[in-house]
């Protein structure tokens, strides 16, 4: 058993509507009507904040729509958070580190060694068939996990992460395996939020 705490239901409108606006989500998504960037984090550690939004470029020679995000993402926090700190993807580290004790990486990567690092996944997905796997690319690209990256001991410094949506399995999965109750973890649900305030556009609430 472990004692990270994992809240065990999804939180109601009122408190994901406060934790989108702790993380400017309005101000973000104005600033990105084509949508790409669909997920943000924010951690605080060591009284400073860090950033981090979701994605992994497509090509690791080439990381231009990863940049694009972050150029939104930085756009907008010049403003809204001044002294931020970014994190962006490490594309010389394996962001597999942290699950693959709970997830063996041999599932999902079958041509690679036990850790796998951004750009021999992506040679191994240019030689197999069918292609990439939305599972293995949320190995690199979730928020919460860039900034886990960032956090010195994560096994037992404290720090808080409050992210746009709830956790992919992979987080989870990273969240067990740090088993750090000095490591708090918010999520807002997005999706009902979103669901919510169409309905109340519709006068139905
Ligand atoms: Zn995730």
């Amino acid at each position: 058993m472990t004692n990270a705490k994992i809240p065990s239901f999804f939180p109601d409108v009122n408190t994901s509507k406060k934790l989108l606006a702790l993380l400017g989500w309005d101000k973000i998504h104005a600033q990105d009507p084509s949508g790409k960037i669909g997920c943000v984090a924010r951690m605080e550690y060591n009284q400073k904040i860090y950033w981090a939004v979701n994605g992994a470029p497509s090509d690791v020679n080439n990381p231009a729509d990863n940049a694009e995000k972050i150029d939104i993402l930085e756009s907008v926090l010049i403003n809204y958070c001044k002294n931020a700190i970014i994190v962006h993807l490490d594309t010389t580290k394996t962001n597999i580190n942290l699950t693959e004790k709970i997830i063996d990486p041999k599932i999902y990567f079958p041509h690679a060694k036990k850790t796998v690092l951004l750009t021999q996944y992506q040679a191994a997905c240019k030689n197999s068939s069918p292609p990439q796997d939305k599972i293995e690319v949320r190995h690199f690209s979730c928020c919460e996990r860039k900034l886990i990256e960032a956090v010195s001991n994560p096994q037992k410094d404290s720090f808080k992460i409050d992210v746009l949506k709830p956790p992919c399995e992979l987080c989870l999965a990273a969240k067990e395996y740090l088993n750090n109750p000095n490591f708090q973890l918010n999520y807002a649900n997005w999706w009902l939020v979103k669901a919510y305030d169409e309905l109340h556009h519709l006068g139905l609430v």
